[in-house]
């Protein structure tokens, strides 16, 4: 239904326009170039036909599908990002198209002798035989999420070029900065006005995801005092041996290289110090929200036991709640998830339940009244130079998108 050209070339006109962000600027769009797409999305939208384009001055992009049914059935919404990450550059993409690929080595770059290779990544094994995008080696991809702005903007033209589909009214939304954890923050729902939403930001074809962390951050100071160490004794506080203390308190296991799938952790990510003060910053994850709650409880009480050792405040944490688990929201309207999975099942791919060990912006969204899971949208490798995306899973994706459009609209409203 959907030509491999045609998604093909949408989405290298996509990924070659530089749209990293910066988490240290604190203007929105963190960065100016990632007008340059937001633009040409604003124009792209309007010449395939759909409606109510706007963008706002935040560089927030909204259009409508207008329903072509007469009965009222709920409104939908998919969403993606325009940003890509900035751990690694964006800029002068130059995409390899790998057709009927082979199983075997991919020279990404032979001056640099960068391989991608299915030793090592072995999930290319999956797409023997099948069209594959990847870097020159030197740069991301972007299919995250230029992969998922392609396949909405794609699944939109087909319904408006096919309309013997039948369907009720389709929201859909462009984000700038989701990779550095803002791509919610300004994100109006109210005038996005959907009853749900789906994040085609996910990766392997069949991901489907309601669950994600819930997280927090602690920042655990600890004061010494310095005294010449010639004539320390009983007057010194080395602040670096308490910080010790605290450190072989936590649970050791649970960390996120002994972690998996719903198991939380306590993850000591930086330490800085000297006798005088250390400074220790952690991040707290669980998908339960009791353990979650007593993984915070710990590290205070930890504190509390220690200053009570040293009869005096040596000790202090501050710990701030990041986000939260979506499935909260998700799961009293589970029928969203519902549908995404009869989707792919009725379109023969087999649905990848599993819970994010991070958070999305359908998290987010799902706490600001917009519950919203997550769809796979292809891509593999995110965030490097190793970033693939097989055109197949592409054409999927659209295929979900229409088929999840056209089941709702059989559906009874029922918000
Ligand atoms: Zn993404």
């Amino acid at each position: 239904m959907i030509s491999k050209k045609q998604i093909t070339d949408r989405f290298i006109s996509y990924v070659t326009i530089d749209t990293e962000s910066d988490p240290d600027s604190n203007t929105t769009p963190s960065t100016e170039k990632q007008w340059d797409l937001a633009n040409k999305l604003v124009e792209e939208l309007k010449d395939i036909g759909l409606k109510d384009v706007t963008i706002d001055e935040n560089a927030y992009i909204m259009a409508t599908l207008p329903s072509n049914i007469d009965k009222e059935v709920p409104t939908i919404g998919f969403i993606s990002h325009f940003d890509t990450s900035p751990d690694f550059t964006g800029a002068h993409v130059k995409p390899q198209i790998i057709e009927n690929y082979d199983g075997e080595d991919i020279i990404l770059n032979q001056e640099e002798n960068i391989v991608l290779s299915p030793d090592y990544f072995e999930d290319l094994k999956l797409y023997k035989g099948q069209t594959l995008i990847t870097t020159d080696g030197t740069t991301l991809l972007g299919a995250d999420d230029k992969a998922g702005i392609t396949e909405i903007v794609t699944a939109m033209e087909y319904m408006i070029q096919h309309p013997e589909i039948k369907h009720g009214k389709v929201r859909i939304g462009f984000t700038p900065d989701e990779e550095i954890g803002r791509g919610a923050h300004k994100f109006d729902v109210k005038k996005f006005g959907a009853d749900w939403a789906y994040t085609m930001d996910g990766s392997e074809i069949g991901e489907l995801e309601y669950e994600n962390f819930n997280a927090a951050g602690a920042v655990v100071t600890i004061k010494g005092k310095i005294v010449h160490p010639g004539y320390a004794k009983g007057k010194m506080i080395n602040s670096i041996y308490i910080a010790q203390d605290f450190i072989n308190s936590l649970p050791r296991m649970e960390t996120p290289e002994h972690t998996s799938g719903r198991e939380g952790f306590f993850h000591l990510h930086t330490i800085k110090g000297d006798v005088e003060e250390t400074q220790l910053q952690y991040i707290i994850r669980d998908h339960d929200k009791e353990h979650f709650q007593a993984r915070k409880e710990v590290m205070k009480k930890l504190t509390e036991e220690i200053n009570a050792q040293h009869k005096r405040e040596v000790i202090k944490i501050e710990i701030k709640d990041q986000y939260y688990n979506m499935r909260e929201k998700v799961e009293p309207v589970m029928h969203i998830v519902d549908i995404a999975e009869e989707a792919m099942k009725s379109l023969n791919i087999t649905p990848i339940i599993k819970p994010i060990r991070g958070g999305t912006d359908g998290s987010q969204l799902s706490y600001m009244g917009l519950p919203c899971p997550n769809i796979f949208a292809g891509g593999h490798n995110f965030h490097g130079r190793y970033e693939y995306v097989p055109v197949e899973s592409m054409i999927k994706a659209v295929e979900v998108i229409v088929k999840i459009v056209e089941l709702t609209a059989v559906k009874q409203k029922t918000s």
